[in-house]
């Protein structure tokens, strides 16, 4: 589509560029997208359905062009004593993202990340002009030298990935701090799994206060079970919201977005119900790799990295045959399956073992 389109006067930074690519196929396990695999319950769907009717009345309006309400619920969520002015919404944890870079990254400037990382990084900074610089982790894909290469560098934007896409990785609250000393501007800590973390893992809205270049972004995609509501958020300083006020398109945010993101927010306790159950079975699968001889990263998160394939497209072709949808991403050898309901994970493990030629008789 894009790249080749003969004659259309594309900026020339972007012609080698090619759509976002996770194939989006209709399968029977879709394990591919990071996405919790429990629809809302029958209570949150007629909430939401009186929700979406409620502000249907008022559509010929423009929505609340700083959708105050909504950011007072997500800042009573978050705690940590969190206002509504520390907290800003958009379509997406990648609006959000996208945001951040319009306001500063842009042409002339630089975003740093630490590869492997997710991919929309590099993407969105390409997209806004920002020059992109890929870091690196260590073997184990810590980030024991990051505040050197923040340091060396010296980027405009910092981006720290904490639980980690595609490893899972969480990182230490000390690293980000040594990172955001290091860094001359801007470092946005992408926490789209928090939620997912493990026991006793912090998150770096502890570190907020007296940290004025400080952002955590999050979303209500991963375990807030509402990626189709594209809802994504972030808190900092309040300076940080007001620069993104300049930048944002007015009414960014649809009315019923708001509607149906405040009524989800009433209901957290439903989403995130699933969160124990989804840690516990990524935790079994993580030990059922492993006891299979295959190599696995830690995962704070819900999805679990595994390799090493010497064609680990063959893999992935052989689950799909199968009817189970994974992610081919991440370093070379290794791929990426979401944590599902007890059955997916199941037919997961079912078809690796077949494509493997692996004992159906081992741990669980
Ligand atoms: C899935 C994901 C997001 C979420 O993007 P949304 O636009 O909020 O759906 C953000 N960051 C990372 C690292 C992700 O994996």
């Amino acid at each position: 589509m894009t790249g080749g389109q003969p004659g259309l006067p594309v900026r020339d930074d972007l012609k080698d560029l090619h759509p976002y690519g996770a194939p989006q196929l209709d399968v029977p396990v879709r394990l591919n997208n990071n996405e919790n695999p429990y629809p809302p319950s029958e209570r949150l769907r007629k909430a939401v359905g009186e929700a979406v009717a409620a502000v249907a009345g008022t559509l010929n309006r423009y929505p609340d062009r700083d959708a105050v309400d909504l950011r007072k619920d997500l800042a009573d969520y978050l705690g940590h004593g969190l206002t509504a002015a520390q907290v800003w919404a958009a379509n997406g944890s990648n609006e959000i993202i996208q945001q951040l870079l319009q306001a500063f990254g842009g042409p002339g400037r630089s975003a740093l990340g630490f590869e492997p990382s997710y991919s929309m990084h590099p993407l969105i900074s390409l997209v806004t002009g920002t020059g992109w610089i890929a870091g690196s982790r260590d073997r184990d894909y810590g980030m024991s030298t990051a505040a050197g290469q923040v340091r060396a560098l010296a980027p405009d934007v910092v981006f720290i990935t904490s639980p980690n896409n595609p490893t899972g990785t969480a990182v230490p609250l000390a690293v980000v701090e040594e990172v955001y000393q290091a860094a001359p501007a801007m470092v946005i800590v992408d926490e789209a799994y928090a939620e997912f973390a493990r026991p006793g893992t912090p998150s770096a809205l502890t570190l907020l206060p007296g940290r004025p270049r400080l952002v955590v972004t999050r979303t209500m995609s991963k375990a807030f079970a509402m990626a189709g509501a594209r809802v994504g958020y972030l808190a900092a300083s309040a300076d940080v919201t007001d620069v993104l006020l300049s930048v944002r398109l007015p009414y960014h945010l649809s009315a019923v977005t708001q509607a149906v993101a405040r009524t989800a927010l009433a209901h957290a306790a439903e989403p995130l119900a699933s969160v124990a159950t989804l840690r516990a079975e990524r935790d079994s699968l993580v030990a059922w790799l492993r006891g299979h001889g295959l190599s696995v990263a830690g995962s704070d998160a819900n999805f679990v990295l595994f390799g090493v394939f010497g064609d680990r497209d063959a893999v992935w072709q052989g689950l799909l045959d199968r009817g189970v949808l994974i992610r081919n991403t991440g370093p070379a050898g290794w791929l990426r399956v979401t944590v599902g309901t007890a059955e997916e994970t199941a037919a997961f493990r079912a078809a690796l073992a077949q494509v493997l030629g692996l004992g159906t008789g081992g741990a669980r």
